[in-house]
């Protein structure tokens, strides 16, 4: 299971501005601890940008595609002249679509949590949505213009609290609701038992020994011959 996140906006676009805070650093400290939060229940999750830099609609497309991510997940946050607007909304292309019961997920968890208006599922047809080749959802996590929505939004404790509910709501919809996917490395150690190469039961996330290491090379090297 492979989702690619996507932190929107960075380097010299700033996204929406808040009265003390700017969308692309927010978006890329909820796109980090999303990305985290994911990889320790076994996805494969990978960031279109790590830090804060520039990247292009078709690089961040081009990163997904090429990787043949399973998910596309672009976060942002919502502004908008009147400092009153406030809510969560999430953005999918097409209704009828995978991404869009996706989106339902999300939508409702974010909402839940947030305790804000609920501005529902949309479907627009943003670039990132349009030329990724997997299902592709948007998500606007609040209102940096409003006040009390930007608090929220660089309070370290809500950052926590509202990656971890899309963490939970990711794996709700990818039928895994004790949060535990199948480890990345799955495919590739069964692929490897069955060729002999790895002998008996082992933990994925263990540590491997000099010896270990050693004779599986001499099994590669023997099945190479
Ligand atoms: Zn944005």
């Amino acid at each position: 299971m492979k989702i690619v996140i996507d932190p929107g906006h960075g380097g010299k676009d700033p996204g929406a501005l808040g009265s003390y805070s700017r969308e692309k650093d927010i978006n890329l400290i909820l796109s980090l601890k999303l990305r985290d939060k994911l990889i320790a229940g076994g996805i494969n999750a990978i960031c279109t940008r790590e830090d804060d830099r520039y990247i292009d609609l078709q690089t961040r497309c081009d990163i997904a595609n090429n990787v043949e991510a399973n998910y596309f997940i672009s976060i942002h946050c919502n502004g908008a002249k009147d400092p009153r607007a406030g809510g969560t909304e999430t953005y999918c292309y097409r209704k009828a679509s995978e991404a869009y019961r996706l989106a339902q997920v999300l939508q409702n968890q974010m909402a839940a949590f947030n305790k804000n208006i609920n501005r529902g599922v949309k479907t627009v047809g943003f670039y990132v949505l349009r030329h990724t080749r997997m299902p592709a959802v948007l998500i606007e996590a609040m209102f940096i213009t409003n006040r009390q929505e930007e608090d929220k939004l660089n309070n370290a404790q809500w950052q926590e609290g509202f990656t971890g509910i899309l963490t939970r709501a990711i794996y709700e919809y990818l039928g895994f609701p004790d949060g535990k996917a199948r480890h990345f490395a799955q495919d590739a150690y069964e692929a490897w038992k069955a060729k002999g190469i790895i002998l008996g039961e082992h933990d994925l996330d263990d540590p491997i020994t000099w010896g270990q290491y050693l004779i599986t090379q001499e099994r590669l090297k023997t099945l190479e011959e």
